[in-house]
């Protein structure tokens, strides 16, 4: 993959350039940036063969002036601080896009967890947890799922947790449903990218009836991104996964795929469509391209060949700055990341809210608030994207860096 600066990174630069068109007075620019706390801890563990091990772990809090900081913990060989802290300011700008209660958090350990058994992860994560205890809390630092981590660690997470506080299934989301997980929450993601894409074809002037849809990654976000998109009339002519792409001009069967992918955790070996690459598949002409895998997919080197009247990001960052500009250029729309892939925060925040009245809603109830503030905010980030005639991207960062400054004005002031 081409490796392109950091002064093109997209979440900072359209940062600078929100802050710059909200014409924010440099001091409060300057605030919302710095974070308001970093911990690293050390995570002493016993291995199964009885010798201690040690791992690095990281909680950034970056901002709570709406909120309790909200965000995921990753587990991930890469992880670092600079990583989570950037993680952690995006979460701060999603939140108040979504106009959610929330502030912005984020936390990791950096660790391959796959060289580690099952117990030695859970003894890891319940000491990681003790580590950062001091500074979370039901209303001050809620964590979640994120990169190799799942319902079963915020299991171990919310259990370590109630043993010191008592029983506070509100210490985490995305847990099972059996300990206060939401309804909706496994697919929410997945959901609300398609719900952006259905209102992209709206303003963009494009039939939704039939168009045609080329998503990369088949993970929880892409495979029921695919689904709904698929029960909205749409014809999803390509997907792909880490072993490859799949492609029928004529439309694949997303049912059948859903359910083999769901048993086979892979779409290698579904019996319909062409075998193509994954750098084949993103330049595959089509209405939108849905990178829903990794990172930086749509970079300086394959920018070029993008045919698509519109890239929906379900992933986070998967379209670099310079790409981003190029694309522009080309008239070619990108809704962002932190409007198209938020449906999971926001289910999140539904969990808590749930157990925080200790009441369950409904699946219908939750995708019916859902649907509400995924299209209230498209609508908003919109309105003031034609207004300002500047990108979605850069109308979201607008969107919510002014609900955070003006909620910064009124508790400083
Ligand atoms: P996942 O692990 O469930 O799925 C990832 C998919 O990408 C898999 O199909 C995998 O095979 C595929 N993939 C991996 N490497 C690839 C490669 N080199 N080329 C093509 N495909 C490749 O992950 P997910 O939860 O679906 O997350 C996908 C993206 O969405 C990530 O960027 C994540 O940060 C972002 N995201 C997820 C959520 C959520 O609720 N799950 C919320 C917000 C953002």
């Amino acid at each position: 993959m081409a490796k392109e600066s950091s002064s093109t990174n997209p979440t900072s630069v359209a940062y600078k350039k929100a802050v710059l068109k909200l014409g924010l007075k440099k001091n409060i620019g300057r605030a919302l940036e710095i974070p308001d706390r970093e911990l690293t801890v050390e995570v002493p563990f016993r291995r199964d063969n009885g010798e201690i091990d040690s791992v690095i772990g990281y909680r950034v809090q970056h901002n709570n002036t709406r909120g309790p900081f909200k965000g995921g913990i990753r587990y991930h060989q890469h992880v670092d601080i600079e990583e989570v802290r950037s993680l952690a300011t995006l979460m701060t700008w999603k939140t108040a896009l979504l106009d959610i209660p929330y502030g912005g958090g984020k936390g990791g350990i950096a660790v391959n967890p796959s060289n580690y058994s099952k117990t030695e992860l859970e003894r890891m994560s319940r000491r990681f947890f003790r580590g950062i205890d001091p500074i979370i809390g039901v209303n001050i630092d809620i964590p979640a799922p994120d990169v190799n981590t799942n319902a079963q660690v915020m299991s171990w997470f919310m259990d370590e947790y109630s043993q010191i506080h008592g029983y506070s299934p509100a210490i985490v989301t995305g847990k099972p449903i059996e300990l206060g997980g939401s309804e909706g929450r496994e697919a929410a993601t997945g959901k609300g990218t398609a719900i952006i894409t259905r209102e992209t074809a709206e303003k963009w002037g494009i039939e939704l009836n039939n168009a045609e849809v080329v998503i990369q990654g088949f993970g929880n976000v892409g495979s029921y991104a695919a689904k709904f998109l698929d029960e909205y009339g749409c014809k999803i002519i390509a997907v792909s996964d880490v072993s490859g792409g799949l492609y029928d001009p004529n439309g694949l069967d997303i049912k059948s795929l859903f359910e083999y992918n769901s048993k086979n955790r892979t779409i290698d070996g579904f019996k319909q469509g062409k075998k193509i690459t994954n750098q084949e598949l993103l330049a595959l002409k089509c209405d939108f391209l849905i990178p829903a895998a990794l990172g930086s997919a749509i970079n300086k080197s394959n920018v070029n060949s993008i045919k698509c009247k519109a890239i929906i990001e379900a992933a986070n960052g998967p379209v670099t700055g310079y790409a981003a500009d190029s694309l522009w250029s080309r008239k070619i729309a990108i809704i962002p990341d932190i409007l198209t892939n938020a449906g999971g925060v926001t289910v999140s925040y539904f969990e808590w809210v749930q157990n925080l009245q200790q009441f369950k809603w409904t699946e219908d109830d939750v995708n019916m608030k859902l649907e509400d503030k995924m299209v209230k905010s498209f609508d908003e980030v919109f309105s003031i994207k034609q207004k300002n005639k500047v990108p979605m991207r850069i109308a979201s960062f607008m969107v919510a860096i002014d609900r955070v400054a003006n909620a910064y004005n009124l508790r400083e002031g």
